[in-house]
């Protein structure tokens, strides 16, 4: 078996795998660099060329690992959940950014092995940021390579990582996210810990806005807690109000419960009289409707920067958002783009006090001891960090790789 980091030794997220087995030859994950600079470098027989893979995975729906799947050669088949690709598609549908995947995709599911020639490949649900994420068991010519995709412990799906290490069992090869591996923290609060933070900072304001990822349906369960602990209604954005009839019903959503209003920001409204956005708004008209005076009673709601003209509107022209605090509830990273930076200014002009309250979507110290102690792999590659060197910290088997070297066992 060989395996070749074609990029992501040096770097958070655009990270590309290729396995090769005796007759296969397969990438895991297909996305753009986290910079958000488009960089469209091609691949022999992936991207140009004569097709030279029999196959692409990707592990979850992030943009760094499936941005460029539109790329890859027609003839290539590209595995992906059919519900991960749904959640994504619906995300983009209300962005200015391109919607729709074009080419095809075939769908995986949790445990449901599949082949591609003398690959028998396993894809394992774990818990992550993103909705349906998957680690991947590859075996072939006696080997077991676990490729753990982006993953964590401290979410409410955490506990069951455990139990799929041991379900998957003894490995020969491990390559593993680190993306926390530059960052001091040695253990990671849980949702469950977020929900008191949040509680607790805003008790005393009428009105909270949670900055936040649309698609960590995580971090939407933790916005409902913090509303049932304070007396607060929920409001969700159209595209969350969207994607829950997607993913689950578990969640109090804008259909099923009455305490739960549905917002229409402005940049999305202008699209409604286009054809394919009215299917996505008709079905909760009347919820948004209702949803004008919720606004006047004490709420928190799902915010994007992008929304910054509506919570300006509200603010000055609507006479609501009197006591207000925005809770920020993402990767501090973002701070550094623009757009996160004009909203953040504007949030100071207007007087909204901003509080900083997240967890990361990615393994801590613990979630690290518990794959490589359940797992006891051979050989350890780690992949999407910016400090390499620390999986040491964790294993004596870790093997150094740098972009295109390859590792043969
Ligand atoms: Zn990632
Ligand atoms: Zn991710």
């Amino acid at each position: 078996m060989q395996v070749r980091i074609l990029k992501g030794t040096n770097q958070i997220g655009g990270v590309f795998t290729e396995i090769i087995s005796k007759e296969a030859k397969i990438i895991i994950d297909f996305g753009d660099d986290l910079d958000g600079v488009k960089r469209l470098e091609n691949i022999e027989g992936l991207t140009i060329g004569t097709p030279s893979y029999d196959g692409v995975i990707i592990t979850h729906n992030h943009q760094d690992h499936m941005g460029r799947i539109d790329d890859i050669l027609d003839d290539i088949p590209v595995y992906m959940s059919d519900l991960s690709r749904r959640i994504f598609e619906m995300v983009f549908c209300f962005s200015k950014n391109k919607g729709k995947i074009k080419r095809k995709t075939i769908n995986i599911e949790d445990r449901k092995t599949f082949t591609i020639k003398d690959m028998k490949i396993t894809p394992f649900i774990v818990d992550h940021s993103a909705y349906n994420s998957f680690m991947l068991l590859i075996e072939a010519n006696g080997k077991r390579i676990l490729h753990t995709g982006d993953f964590r412990n401290h979410g409410y799906k955490g506990i069951l990582l455990e139990k799929t290490l041991k379900e998957i069992g003894k490995i020969d090869l491990l390559i593993t996210e680190g993306t926390t591996f530059s960052r001091e923290q040695i253990k990671s609060k849980s949702e469950t810990e977020l929900v008191d933070d949040i509680v607790d900072k805003t008790k005393n304001y009428d009105e909270v806005l949670m900055l936040m990822s649309t698609t960590n349906i995580d971090r939407v369960t933790t916005m409902q807690k913090v509303a049932n602990r304070t007396g607060k209604k929920v409001i969700h954005d159209i595209v969350l109000s969207n994607i829950l009839q997607l993913v689950t019903q578990r969640i109090p959503n804008a259909l099923n419960s009455k305490d739960v209003g549905v917002f229409l920001p402005t940049n999305y409204y202008i699209k409604k009289d286009k054809e394919e956005y009215k299917q996505y708004i008709e079905q909760f008209q009347e919820r948004i409707n209702e949803t004008g005076k919720m606004l006047y009673g004490k709420f928190i709601m799902n915010i994007r920067v992008s929304m910054l003209k509506d919570i300006e509107r509200l603010k000055t022209k609507n006479n609501v958002l009197n006591n207000c605090c925005v809770v920020y509830s993402m990767w501090e990273g973002y701070k550094q783009e623009k757009m996160y930076r004009k909203f953040l200014d504007k949030m100071k002009e207007l007087k909204i006090d901003v509080f900083n309250l997240h967890v990361s979507g990615h393994a801590d110290c613990t979630a690290f001891n518990e794959l490589i102690n359940i797992t006891k792999p051979e050989a350890v590659i780690p992949i999407h960090t910016e400090n390499k060197e620390k999986i040491k910290s964790f294993t004596n088997k870790a093997v150094i790789l740098n972009d295109m070297e390859t590792y043969e066992f």
